[in-house]
C-alpha cells in the first residue's frame, strides 16, 4: 500500500497512472528509454509509434510481465513497480484476444473472477451490457463476429474491475471494413466504463479517433504528448511532423530558409497560385481523389516531389503550376538534406 508520510493525494492528482522514467534494454539495446507519462483518471491515452518503437514493451512493463531496468509505475500514488501482475489489478486486451473456443461467452468472461455462482453471473451480465452484448452469455465464441469477439475479450478484462485498462493493437486482427465500427464500439464501451486506459497502436487514425491525448514514441523515447489537434498543428519534432498526418519535406532554401535547412509543410497549407505570385514552380504528375478535393503530386523544378491538397479541378495532370506555401509546419535546421 501507499507509504506513510507521503502526500498520496497530491501524487494522484498529477496522474492516476504515473509512468516515471521507465527504461528497458534487450541485449544492450534500449527498447524503452526513460519514458515518463501522466495519465489522469478516466483518460484514454493512445500510445502511437511505428513498429519496433517500444509500445508493447511499455505495456508489458506497466502490466508487470517484466521488470524495468529503471523507473517506476504508480497508480493513485501507490508504487506498483515491484508488484506481481495480478496484484496491480490492471486489465489487458491483446491483438490476439485468445478467447477459449470450448467455453461459451459467459464462461469466458467469468474466467478471471474471484467470485463464483450468482455473484459471478451478475458481474458477467453487467460487463456484457457495458460492451453492448447483453444476453450473450450462452452464445458460442465461434458464432460471433470478430468485432463481437473483441468485445468479449474487453468484457473479460473488465470483469474483475481493473484500475487501469491496457490494450495492445486490439483492432489490428480485424479486416479494415470491420475495424472502424469495432473501434467506435470499443471507444463507447471504454467511455461508458470510464476506466483509465492506455491504448497502443501504430495507426494514426486509430490513435486520433480513440485517444483523449496521444503520446508519440520513437525508438523507445517520448517525442510528444498532447491532444490530436496539438500534435497535428504544433508538432514538437520533425519526427512527429512527418509521422502524424501527411507532410511534404521541402528544401528550406526554396522558402527562403538557410542553406541545408528543411521545411515540413502540410499539403493543405499549399495552394496553386497565379504566375505573378511567385512560389514554387513545378509540373503536376498525378492526382488522387479524396471526396471533392484531391492530392496533386507536383514535381518541383529541383526534382523534388510534393503534394498539394486542393479542389479536384484546381489543375490538370501535366500542367505547369506555381505553388504558394501558406504555413511551414516545422523547420528542421541544418543537418543533411
Ligand atoms: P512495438 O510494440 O512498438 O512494435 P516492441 O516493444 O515489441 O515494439 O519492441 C521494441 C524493441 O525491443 C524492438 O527492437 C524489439 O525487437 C525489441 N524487443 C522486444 N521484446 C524483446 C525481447 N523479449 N527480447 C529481445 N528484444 C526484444
Ligand atoms: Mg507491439
Amino acid at each position: 500500500m501507499s507509504g506513510e508520510g507521503r502526500d498520496v493525494t497530491a501524487e494522484a492528482a498529477r496522474g492516476y497512472l504515473r509512468i516515471e522514467r521507465l527504461s528497458k534494454s534487450y541485449a544492450g539495446r534500449r527498447a524503452v528509454d526513460a519514458l515518463s507519462l501522466d495519465v489522469p483518471r478516466g483518460e484514454i491515452l493512445a500510445l502511437l509509434g511505428p513498429s519496433g518503437s517500444g509500445k508493447t514493451t511499455t505495456l508489458r512493463l506497466l502490466a508487470g510481465f517484466e521488470p524495468p531496468d529503471a523507473g517506476r509505475v504508480l497508480v493513485e500514488g501507490e508504487d506498483v513497480t515491484a508488484l506481481a501482475p495480478a496484484a496491480r489489478r490492471f486489465g489487458m486486451v491483446f491483438q490476439h484476444y485468445a478467447l477459449f473456443p470450448h467455453l461459451d461467452v459467459g464462461e469466458n468472461v467469468a474466467f478471471g473472477l474471484a467470485v463464483k455462482g450468482a455473484a459471478a453471473a451478475r458481474r458477467v451480465a453487467d460487463v456484457l451490457a457495458m460492451v453492448d452484448l447483453a444476453g450473450f452469455e450462452r452464445r458460442r465464441v465461434s458464432e460471433l463476429s470478430g468485432g463481437q469477439q473483441q468485445r468479449v475479450a474487453l468484457a473479460r478484462s473488465l470483469a474483475p474491475e481493473p484500475r487501469v485498462l491496457l490494450l495492445d493493437e486490439p483492432l489490428s486482427n480485424l479486416d479494415p471494413a470491420l475495424r472502424e465500427r469495432t473501434r467506435r464500439e470499443l471507444r463507447d464501451a471504454i467511455r461508458r466504463v470510464g476506466i483509465t486506459t492506455v491504448f497502443v497502436t501504430h495507426e494514426q487514425e486509430e490513435a486520433f479517433d480513440l485517444g483523449d491525448r496521444v503520446a508519440v514514441i520513437d525508438a523507445g523515447r517520448l517525442e510528444q504528448v498532447g491532444t490530436p489537434d496539438e500534435l497535428y498543428d504544433r508538432p514538437a519534432s520533425a519526427f512527429v511532423a512527418t509521422f502524424v498526418g501527411r507532410a511534404n519535406d521541402l528544401p528550406g532554401r526554396l522558402l527562403g530558409g538557410p542553406e541545408g535547412s528543411r521545411a515540413i509543410v502540410r499539403p493543405e497549407a499549399m495552394r496553386f497560385a497565379g504566375v505573378e505570385n511567385g512560389g514554387l514552380e513545378g509540373v503536376v504528375t498525378a492526382r488522387r481523389f479524396v471526396g471533392g478535393h484531391a492530392y496533386f503530386t507536383v514535381r518541383g523544378a529541383g526534382g523534388e516531389d510534393f503534394e498539394v491538397f486542393a479542389p479536384h479541378r484546381a489543375v490538370g495532370v501535366g500542367e505547369r503550376v506555381r505553388v504558394a506555401v501558406e504555413r511551414v509546419l516545422y523547420w528542421v535546421e541544418g543537418g543533411a538534406g
